[in-house]
């Protein structure tokens, strides 16, 4: 039987947020052995970005050497956790629906353990445990270890449970050392929290600050998770390319990594512009493994913008390491995030973006709209561009960004792309199969499933602004 104890959510795009992208990948499912059978089943439903997803894997480890087993079924649980986003208002409204929604199963068996974890619960969980009387344990980010010591607590008749404290040293190494996502795809989380203070981020008030693994014990991860099928790791970090092991950098890691035989494919995220060095792009190239995609958050095309918002380079030092990236690594793709409706913000700001835009000529925009997150520098900001304003600055990111996709996908029409098959394509294309170019773009074409988790070479014959078709080759 396959069980699938996670649920992914994704949260609405409209406000601004942290460096994570919003893109996620289904987790793999888990078998329940016999052995299993009978133990206690816990269920995670995970809103957010991949180190929310990666977070769910770590808690599910935990879980699992505390004698629980996973379930795909909410009903069947005996344990109920919520892995929570903070980054944008509505993903927290969502989360507190959810919540609600939860109450019904409380009521039918009061013995089910509910639970809220993650970057909500480390903001406003006293909050959560006050509105809702039914949510059994509240834990933050660095609180997880503590789970099954708090689960004993509730089960014992104290009450309800809380975690909160950050922890500047907690990178989960042991746990991460019994993950097991077994999956074509595996991410791993190389470095938590952040330095920075974006105004209108709440990542480094819910995460903390940056903490790194070792190099060779990320490697002794890879090498674990490719001895069980994975081919392709994305290596996660709020500002991955600030990584540091000792004197060795970023481009160290990837280097090793590269070196781990079995693996097909690294990619990493997130990046900050400040944190670019050449010694990456250098790694990138050289490194067969590491994928030719980078995603660089530039957020606002208005240097004034970008100082209000503290991110510490200008319009014209973005565009140099951009240039700097791609004369070094021969077709790389780059994607970015954008914050329209930041408050000040005029229409001249705004114009700036989209020549950034332009410029820079992206193969992904995501695109948010400023809402301002409790507990941010930006909360001292008066919100003062109109929402209707903000609605036609995304709309005119969005038409602007699908262009400049068309056109860069055009340039794959009669290419030859090495193609990671990843999945069974959605019926609405003619094509039976779905995988990824080494630059991150889907591609629809037909082949026999026996294809499935094999790396393959199209040849792109169509192109639309999000997606390639092709053939076999
Ligand atoms: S650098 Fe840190 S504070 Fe700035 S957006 Fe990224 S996660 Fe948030």
């Amino acid at each position: 039987m396959h069980q699938n104890p996670f649920q992914v959510l994704h949260p609405s795009e409209e406000t601004s947020g942290g460096c994570s992208s919003t893109g996620t990948l289904p987790l793999p499912s888990r078998t329940l052995s016999a052995a299993q059978e009978g133990l206690k089943k816990y269920f995670i439903q995970t809103y957010g970005c991949q180190m929310n997803l990666y977070d769910s894997e770590l808690v599910g480890s935990i879980l699992m050497q505390s004698g629980y087993a996973p379930t795909n079924s909410v009903h069947d649980a005996d344990l109920v956790l919520i892995n929570t986003c903070a980054v944008r208002e509505n993903a927290e409204q969502r989360v507190y629906g959810r919540i609600g929604e939860l109450k019904s199963l409380k009521t039918e068996n009061p013995d089910k353990v509910m639970g809220v974890l993650g970057c909500m619960a480390q903001r406003i969980g006293d909050d959560i445990l006050d509105r809702a009387a039914h949510v059994d344990l509240v834990a933050g980010p660095d609180s997880y270890r503590r789970l099954p010591e708090m689960l004993a607590r509730i089960e014992s008749g104290e009450g309800q449970q809380y975690a909160m404290t950050l922890d500047n040293v907690e990178s989960y190494s042991e746990v991460a050392e019994t993950r097991s996502p077994g999956g074509l795809k595996a991410w791993l989380a190389v470095q938590r929290g952040c330095n920075y203070a974006c105004t209108y981020c709440i990542v480094p008030y819910v995460r903390g600050r940056e903490r790194y693994r070792p190099i060779p014990e990320v490697v002794k991860e890879v090498e674990r998770l490719v001895a069980t099928g994975t081919k392709e790791i994305t290596l996660l970090g709020q500002t991955i390319n600030a990584y540091r092991d000792g004197e060795q950098r970023f481009d160290a890691l990837l280097r090793a990594c590269n070196e781990v035989d079995g693996l097909e494919r690294i990619r990493y995220t997130t990046s900050h512009p400040l944190k670019m060095r050449t010694g990456m792009f250098e790694a990138m190239a050289d490194c067969e493994h590491v994928c030719e995609f980078l995603h660089l958050p530039f957020q606002s095309g208005s240097n004034r913008i970008l100082m209000h918002m503290r991110r510490g380079y200008s319009y014209e030092e973005y565009i140099i390491k951009i240039a700097e990236a791609r004369s070094i690594v021969p077709g790389l793709a780059v994607a970015t995030d954008v914050i329209v409706g930041y408050p000040t913000e005029t229409e001249e700001d705004f114009q700036r973006t989209l020549d950034l835009i332009e410029e820079v000529d992206f193969d992904m925009v995501y695109n948010f709209m400023f809402s301002v997150r409790p507990g941010t520098p930006a909360e001292e900001f008066e919100d003062d561009v109109p929402i209707e304003v903000k609605k036609e600055r995304l709309q005119r990111v969005i038409s602007l960004s699908k262009t400049l996709a068309q056109k860069k996908n055009n340039g794959y029409i009669g290419t030859t792309q090495e193609v990671m098959v990843d999945g069974i394509a959605e019926k609405k294309w003619d094509r039976r199969l779905i995988g990824r170019t080494r630059t991150n773009k889907p591609v629809h074409f037909d082949g026999d499933e026996s294809l499935l988790e094999e790396i393959v070479h199209v040849r792109v014959t169509e192109a639309g602004p999000h997606s390639l078709l092709g053939d076999l080759v």
